[in-house]
């Protein structure tokens, strides 16, 4: 059994072969593998230029591969799934993120864990909370159910 576990993000907001958002998003659990934990599937507002909606999960992977190399796994199965590289942020078959490692902190040009945005984004703390709520996130020092609890605030925030 791998020692180490990935906090992996996905979101989709265009069909693609599988289907809806919501299949893709299912067929790339699959597709993932070794997953010991994934959340429910959520549905969430437009990010961006992006006029349609997405759905958004979180899974749980337990691999011993380095960062770089999950990555460019999640690379593959993007391209796989038929994502064309192009705007970021536009309508994505599927994406897929590390938002979290337990081996800690990664930083170099093309990756950053946890993810830069994790703490501002309700559409992934909110599946992620249903999976690894204790999980306490590297330099915030906080727990991704205080963040998800957070960021809630926030919104409701007049
Ligand atoms: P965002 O990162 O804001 O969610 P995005 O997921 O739409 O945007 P992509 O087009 O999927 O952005 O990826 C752009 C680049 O981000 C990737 O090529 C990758 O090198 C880099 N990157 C940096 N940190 C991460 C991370 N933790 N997970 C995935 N990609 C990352
Ligand atoms: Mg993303
Ligand atoms: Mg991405």
């Amino acid at each position: 059994m791998a020692q180490t576990i990935y906090a992996i993000g996905i979101g989709s907001n265009r069909r693609g072969r599988h289907g809806g958002p919501a299949d893709e998003v299912r067929a790339a659990m699959a597709a993932l593998g070794d997953v010991v934990a994934a959340s429910p599937i959520i549905a969430s507002a437009p990010l961006g230029p992006s006029i349609r909606r997405f759905a958004n999960a979180a899974v749980l992977i337990a691999s011993d591969a380095a960062p770089p190399d999950v990555l460019a796994r999640l690379k593959r199965i993007e391209a796989a799934f038929g994502r064309r590289r192009g705007r970021r942020w536009g309508a994505r078959v599927i994406d897929l993120d590390i938002l979290l490692w337990s081996g800690g902190t990664w930083r170099t040009r093309r990756l950053v864990v946890p993810h830069a945005a994790l703490a501002q984004r309700a559409f992934v703390l909110t599946p992620l909370a249903a999976i690894a709520p204790g999980w306490r996130v590297p330099r915030r020092g906080r727990t991704i159910r205080q963040l998800a609890h957070m960021v809630d605030r926030a919104r409701a925030r007049p």
